[in-house]
């Protein structure tokens, strides 16, 4: 039987399966999710070659402008300039905020993307850690931005945990996530390449971004407006 990696022991409900990965949904919460997850060691396999396969130097110019529009408008919403991005991949959202005047960190997982972070960028900060790590270094944030982070992670709630940690008790945590529940999507999921394990191991809808996100220590959460089939979460 397949357990929720939000939940404590809800049974899930058959997703469907793809390239060999079965996925279900669960009952309680609605999270969408990869069972078995793929152990540390065939992550680990699988992104010792997925930074060589994807082209994020491509559309670099862009991918900054992007950030900092998105970053301008969370920005209005928060008081303090300690802005920390994780899972910055090669830091484009880092520059983004140091344009906009914040104190800027990025850290990610990846060494090789943080290596490829400090050349592009000089003028920012990146550390090649975890947000687990930094959480319990007591480092606190008044922006803490993951983009495109949740739904690749086998252990959602020890990061829940570590972002919430993170943030400043007026402070924002904004993540973003593909909308599973988003209508150019939730009739034929399968359709393109919206699921894909093991690259994403969760899936969410609205309802169940803020049902994980209760079950584990939030309490504030918003929905930003989006056209795209993407999540955009204000919460703390
Ligand atoms: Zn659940």
């Amino acid at each position: 039987m397949s357990i929720c990696p939000s939940c404590d022991a809800s049974p899930g409900r058959p997703f469907g399966t793809k390239d060999g990965f079965s996925l279900f949904t669960c009952e309680a919460c609605e999270l969408t999710y990869v069972d078995p997850m793929p152990t540390t060691e065939e992550l680990a396999e699988f992104y010792r070659d997925y930074y060589k396969t994807r082209q994020y130097r491509q559309k670099l110019d862009s991918k900054v402008r992007r950030a900092r529009r998105r970053i301008r408008r969370v920005k209005k919403g928060m008081v303090g300039s300690r802005f920390i991005d994780v899972g910055c991949n090669v830091g484009f959202a880092v520059e983004a905020a140091r344009q906009c005047g914040l104190q800027a960190l990025g850290i990610d997982i990846d060494a090789v993307a943080i290596g490829e972070a400090r050349t592009l960028f000089p003028d920012c900060r990146f550390e090649h850690s975890s947000a687990e790590a930094i959480a319990s270094a007591d480092q606190r944030f008044d922006v803490v931005y993951c983009s495109e982070v949740i739904e690749h992670l086998p252990n959602v709630v020890s990061f829940l945990q570590a972002i919430q940690k993170l943030v400043t008790e007026d402070g924002l945590v904004f993540i973003t996530t593909p909308d599973l529940g988003h209508r150019s999507v939730r009739s034929n999921p399968y359709a393109g390449e919206f699921i894909r394990p093991p690259e994403h191991l969760l899936y969410f809808t609205r309802r169940s971004i803020e049902r994980v996100m209760r079950r584990h220590g939030f309490s504030y959460i918003r929905f930003q407006r989006s056209l795209k089939p993407t999540l955009k979460v204000l919460a703390r």
